[in-house]
């Protein structure tokens, strides 16, 4: 037969062409991915994933942010198949949503209740109008170039959308409490929330955590107006804190967004809130067709319990050190500085005088032909299947990568 295609990658990017708008729709269009990644996968197994062309990867994307426990965490695997042989989409919810609901509750300091959804986006759109149907009140205060989602209130890519779907934002700097206040300010009697991401990742900047007085004054601020203060937990959630992300800082949220880690791979949004907008909630008609679906709320069950039976965020952070300080041992002896910024489980590693991006897209490539998934730009994943064993055996392929890309910048 005719192979005109080297790879299955390609074969498939070729057939997906004919069949689906610009191959691809979102970030991992080919277009967004880094030059020479991979687009297609077959499996993945613990803290290893494999392409459609069988090469096996060392993994620090986790799926772009859900896979928290690994591939295949045969808890999850279990709770999940249970639920699916009980059935998945009933005529209503099974009794997983009410036991997942209060083990939420009982997790998250600040949940007096909790909503599920299919996605982040449900979830941080579904916040932004409970706050605004619990005030009465249109202003929302959003960072700049913070992500919330997809949906035409926030997607970062105007196509689609009009100006209007987006009146009533004002928006501040992160960490700039004196941008904040001129953002509250402006928005007068009329501020329905204050939504802040859980910290600031925007992509190809350094990573960073809120100050404990920036929080506060976000705390304050919605104290004094009435507003809502809103943190996107979707990317953070499950792995900084158990919870939520703020606790780190000792600031609770009115409201909080969560999905991606909360149940290892399987669709589920949340929204939690206290009981000062628990009666905004009930007014809010939210609903999708899978939202109640038992088996994504058995994996959550198993994941959170296992994520807090274990320490699982103890586990990430410390293989996201070891993995740090390896990948800094390695810039300073082959000369090539790098920024480490962003909590340890959720890294991400950019180098010096890269404007153009030329070391980092170089490193990464190396590294992922050595068999290290790794992302130039983007906020990377540890995962509770890291063991310091895989930690290690990344760092020597790095350290390899490392010193290809000092040859090739010389
Ligand atoms: C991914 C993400 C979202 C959107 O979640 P989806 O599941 O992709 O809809 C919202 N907020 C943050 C901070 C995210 O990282």
């Amino acid at each position: 037969m005719n192979q005109p295609f080297a790879t299955q990658d390609a074969q498939l990017r070729a057939r997906a062409g004919r069949v689906i708008p610009g191959g691809l729709w979102g970030h991992q269009n080919a277009a967004r991915l880094p030059a020479g990644y991979p687009q297609y996968f077959s499996h993945g197994q613990g803290c290893r994933i494999w392409d459609v062309d069988g090469r096996e990867y060392i993994d620090f994307m986790g799926g772009w942010g859900p896979v928290v426990l690994g591939w295949h965490d045969p808890e999850v695997d279990a709770a999940a198949a249970k639920q699916a042989a009980l059935g998945d989409c009933l005529n209503g919810p099974s009794e997983r949503l009410v036991e997942l609901a209060e083990l939420v509750v009982d997790t998250i300091p600040h949940a007096d209740w909790a909503m599920f959804s299919k996605n982040g986006t449900d979830a941080s759109t579904q916040c932004v109008m409970i706050a605004r149907s619990g005030t009465g009140r249109r202003k929302i205060l959003v960072g700049t170039g913070a992500y919330h989602g997809a949906a035409p209130w926030c997607t970062p890519w105007p196509g689609g959308t009009t100006a209007e779907d987006r009146a009533h934002q004002i928006f501040f700097e992160w960490n700039n409490i004196e941008s904040l206040e001129r953002a509250v300010t402006e928005a007068g009697d009329d501020l329905a929330a204050i939504l802040l991401s859980a910290f600031k990742y925007d992509l190809g900047k350094d990573h960073v955590m809120p100050t404990v007085e920036f929080a506060r004054a976000c705390r304050a601020a919605a104290d004094r107006t009435g507003a809502a203060l809103i943190v996107d937990d979707v990317r953070a959630g499950f792995r900084i804190d158990i919870g939520g992300t703020w606790e780190a800082v000792g600031v609770q949220p009115d409201l909080s967004a969560w999905s991606k880690a909360i149940a290892n791979g399987h669709a589920l949004g949340a929204v939690t809130g206290n009981d000062r907008f628990r009666e905004g909630a009930t007014k809010v008609f939210t609903t999708g067709s899978f939202w109640t679906a038992g088996v994504a709320m058995a994996a959550a069950i198993a994941t959170i319990g296992k994520l807090k039976r274990d320490d699982g965020v103890g586990h990430m952070k410390a293989m996201g050190e070891r993995f740090r300080a390896g990948l800094d041992a390695q810039a300073k002896a082959h000369g090539l500085p790098i920024r480490q910024s962003g909590p340890a489980q959720m890294p991400v590693v950019l180098f010096d005088d890269d404007a153009d991006r030329r070391i980092g897209n170089a490193f990464c490539l190396e590294a992922l032909q050595r068999g290290v998934y790794l992302h130039p730009t983007h906020t990377m994943f540890l995962s509770v299947a890291h063991t310091p064993a895989d930690i290690d055996a990344a760092l020597d392929r790095t350290d390899a990568a490392m010193a290809a890309v000092k040859k090739a910048v010389a």
